[in-house]
């Protein structure tokens, strides 16, 4: 089966940034339903759009088609007794930037003194070319509910906790951002 809008593809991937330092070995596959569903990012589906399994190709994605250029304005500086405690470089908040007051904000602790945190809203990719390595596993038809649902179900997909298939969280790169980057 070729990979084509409504396919479910299992991609094994590994992902570096273009000095070739490894960001992320891609255990687990990445899953996804094609056809524009920013499931995964657009450069990647125009990639794999029309392959089957077998294919392995290394993609090079600048900034501006991955997760954007590097906004210092992003970067804040909060007193360490207004979060929560213990707290380590690498947890994330929900919080809001200032001048985007209506959309949450993810942001990093990139830095932890005695009596300051340093909060870092950007992506944590955000400013990086990135180098993924893909090897296509599997193809399969997306089912009426997945297509509906704009994401994949199952295995590696998403999985619905309760009754409320409306809230979810659909995200462009949230297969990215799931994984602390160190
Ligand atoms: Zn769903």
């Amino acid at each position: 089966m070729k990979i084509a809008k409504n396919t479910v593809v299992s991609v094994n991937y590994k992902l570096s940034d273009a000095q070739n330092n490894l960001i992320e070995d891609g255990a687990q596959p990445m899953v996804y339903l094609h056809g524009g569903y920013e499931n995964t990012l657009p450069k990647i589906e125009e990639e794999l759009d029309g392959k089957e399994v077998g294919y392995a190709s290394t993609l090079q994605i600048e900034p501006d088609d991955a997760f954007g250029d590097y906004d210092s304005n992003l970067v804040k500086v909060e007193d360490r007794k207004r979060l929560p405690e213990p707290i380590e470089v690498g947890m994330q908040f929900e919080g809001v930037a200032e001048g985007a007051e209506d959309e949450p904000v993810i942001f990093t602790v990139t830095d932890v003194a005695d009596d300051k945190v340093v909060l870092d809203g950007n992506h944590p990719l955000a400013g990086m070319a990135l180098r993924f390595e893909l090897s296509v596993i599997d193809v399969r038809a997306a089912t009426d509910e997945e297509i509906a649902h704009g994401h994949v179900h199952g295995a590696h997909g998403h999985h619905h906790g309760d009754d409320h298939p409306d809230i979810e969280d659909n995200e462009p790169g949230d297969h990215f951002r799931s994984q602390p980057l160190q």
